[in-house]
Parts: C-alpha cells; structure tokens; sequence
C-alpha cells in the first residue's frame, strides 16, 4: 500500500468501523474532530456501509478492507496512515455464535489482537518525538467479569471470570493488552463496557430482533425467565466516552463504561412492545406482549451485568446523555 499523507490534524485507525459501534466512532469523530479517519474493516456479516453514507465521500474518510488477524494487512495500514491514534473494535461479537462456532472468535478477537498490538508496537518505536502522543486504546466488554448476584456492580477491580467462549476471547485479548503495555511500555488504555443499545445495530441482538419480529408478528423468544439483568447504554454516549479515553485516558489504565440503566429482558421487550402499540394501534399484532414465547435458556447464560461508572466520570468527565426509555423509542 502506498503512503498518504495526511492533510488534515491527528490520524486516526479505527479497526471494525464497520459495525455497530466502530460505525457511531467513526460518526462522532467524523463530526466532532479535525481528524483524518482510517477504517480497517473485514467486512464481515456484521458490517453495515449504509451507517457510513453520511462520511463515505469525506476526503478525511478512508476505507481500508482488510483482516486485523492479518499481519500483512496491518502493517500495510499502519505504514500508509502512520496514525496518532488506534482504536481497536474488531471483533467477532455474538455470544450465541460464539456457543455455535468459537474459532473465528479466537482468531479474530485473540490472535487478530495480538497482530494489532505488535504491528503498533513497531509502529510506535518509530515515531521518534511524535510517540509521546501515541494511544492504543482496546474496547472491551463487561463480559469478561462473568456474572453478578442480586446487587453489587462491577468495578475495575472486579475479578476477571468469563463464562462464554465470547466474553473469554475478550478476556484474553485484555491480558495481552495489559502485558503490551507493562512489557513494553505501549501505551494503551482498555474500555469494558455494558449492553450498546442505538442505531444501525445488526437485528441479531436482542433489540433490533425483537423490534422486527415484532412488527412482523413473529414470535419473540425470551431466554429462559426472562429475567437476565442488563446495564443499557447508548452507543452515542459509548463513543464519546472511547474519545475522552482515547485522549485524555492514562496508559495502563481501564475505564468502565455503563449507562445506569439496569434493565430485565423481560422488561425491555415488554418496552419495546408497548411503544410498537402506541405507534401501530391498527396493526393485527397488538397487544405486541402476547408474541412473547419462553423458549430455553442459553447455556452458561450469565443473569446479571451492571458498571459502577464513577471512574472515567471522575477522571475523564463522562456522563451518559441519554436515559434509556427516551433512547428506546428513538
Ligand atoms: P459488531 O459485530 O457490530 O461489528 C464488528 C465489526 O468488526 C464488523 O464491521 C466486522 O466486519 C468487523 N470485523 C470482524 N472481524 C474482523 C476482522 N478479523 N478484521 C477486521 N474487521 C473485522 O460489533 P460491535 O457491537 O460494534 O462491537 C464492537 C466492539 O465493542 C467489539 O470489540 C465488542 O467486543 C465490543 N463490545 C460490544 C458491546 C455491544 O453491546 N455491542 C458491548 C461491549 C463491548
């Protein structure tokens, strides 16, 4: 690949731009910096190019289709774009994939994030004045902390005990991050945080599918009780807290995100349904709540996730914006 230099302020490298979350990074920084913006991005089915129409034809946006587990791919990126900045989302992210088919989840989540962090090592030792600046940041999930009881809240200093072939590749790749930075000084920052909600998520996850199904009076399949415990953030606050902890986070150093919106499954299936009532009060499938179906639990499923978020509020000045009924019916 051949060099391009950049006319603009920072780069910046956002692997896995493509999906869900990566597309609202690639959004907020297209909107809120100077920045020139790299997409590393496999495509994958989880990929979505319509939630980047509104920057394909940025000349600060560059597309770059490519395999974070590849080392050739990698370095042909990094040694083009010479970023300020990595931020690292690639991944393959469905836990119920991860049950059926776990190696692509090794391959791209742990391996795919080794080949990251050695080729911005390389990269990094040959910045010169400019590698004072340099961050790495890994977005991470709270998954990697298994499950809680009743009450309590993860913290950073929770224990890492993943339950899923999901949550463990994770996990793994948060190791690596760390022994990068302690062994050779990298300087990267790790984010973990809870359930994304928002715009353009791909309808395997819960809300979107249950939105659909929905509107097509299809059944909607409750795992088990129903009564897993979710903390829901918006995927719009998700990207500006991965800013502040891209630029103003301490290399080393993890940030929780959550949104301080702790919800049952049931509960918010049974939101989605009564606000598809209210907008569709002729449509054959109303009351939308008589299409809920218990069907069996996953396995391993864990019954509760929830952040205690105090610390990127207190050391970066996060907070999330948007409260989660406001947020659904968006
Ligand atoms: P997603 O599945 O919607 O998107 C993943 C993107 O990565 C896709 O565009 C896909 O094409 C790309 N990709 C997959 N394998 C790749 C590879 N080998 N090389 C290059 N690109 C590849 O995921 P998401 O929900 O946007 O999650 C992004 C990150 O945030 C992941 O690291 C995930 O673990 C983490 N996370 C997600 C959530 C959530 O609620 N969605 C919560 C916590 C953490």
């Amino acid at each position: 690949m051949k060099v391009v230099e950049s006319l603009f302020g920072k780069t910046v490298l956002v692997t896995g731009g493509s999906g869900f979350i990566g597309s609202a990074v690639v959004r907020f920084l297209m909107q809120e910096t100077d920045w020139r913006v790299v997409n590393l991005d496999k495509l994958t089915y989880a990929a979505c190019q319509a939630s980047l129409s509104e920057v394909a034809d940025n000349p600060r946006y560059h597309f770059v289709k490519g395999d974070v587990a590849s080392e050739s791919d990698v370095r042909g990126v990094f040694e083009a774009f010479r970023p300020d900045y990595v931020m690292h989302l690639a991944a393959e992210s469905h836990v119920d994939r991860s049950i059926e088919g776990p190696g692509e989840f090794i391959r791209t989540n742990v391996h795919g994030t080794y080949v990251m962090l050695q080729e911005a090592l390389r990269h990094w030792r040959s910045l010169g004045e400019e590698a004072d600046g340099f961050r790495f940041l890994h977005v991470s999930t709270d998954e990697v902390y298994g499950s809680l009881g009743e009450t309590g809240l993860f913290t950073e200093d929770s224990q890492v005990q993943p339950s899923s072939p999901y949550s463990a590749s994770k996990a793994s790749a948060d190791h690596l991050v760390h022994a990068w930075h302690k062994t050779y000084g990298l300087p990267a920052v790790i984010t973990n945080c809870s359930n994304n909600y928002g715009p353009y998520q791909f309808p395997e996850k819960l809300i979107p599918l249950m939105i659909l199904k929905a509107l097509d009076g299809q059944a909607l399949p409750i795992y088990g009780s129903g009564l897993q415990v979710r903390d829901w953030l918006h995927v719009e606050d998700h990207a500006r807290a991965l800013y502040l902890a891209l630029t103003t986070g301490e290399p080393g150093r993890e940030y929780l995100v959550g949104g301080s919106s702790e919800r049952t499954n049931l509960e918010v299936v049974t939101a989605i349904c009564d606000i598809l009532d209210a907008r569709f009060p002729d449509s054959p499938h109303v009351p939308h709540a008589n299409l809920m179906e218990h069907v069996a639990d996953r396995p391993g499923h864990d019954q509760r996730y929830a952040i205690d978020s105090s610390r990127i509020q207190r050391e970066l000045g996060w907070r999330a914006e948007h409260n989660f009924e406001s947020g659904l019916a968006q």
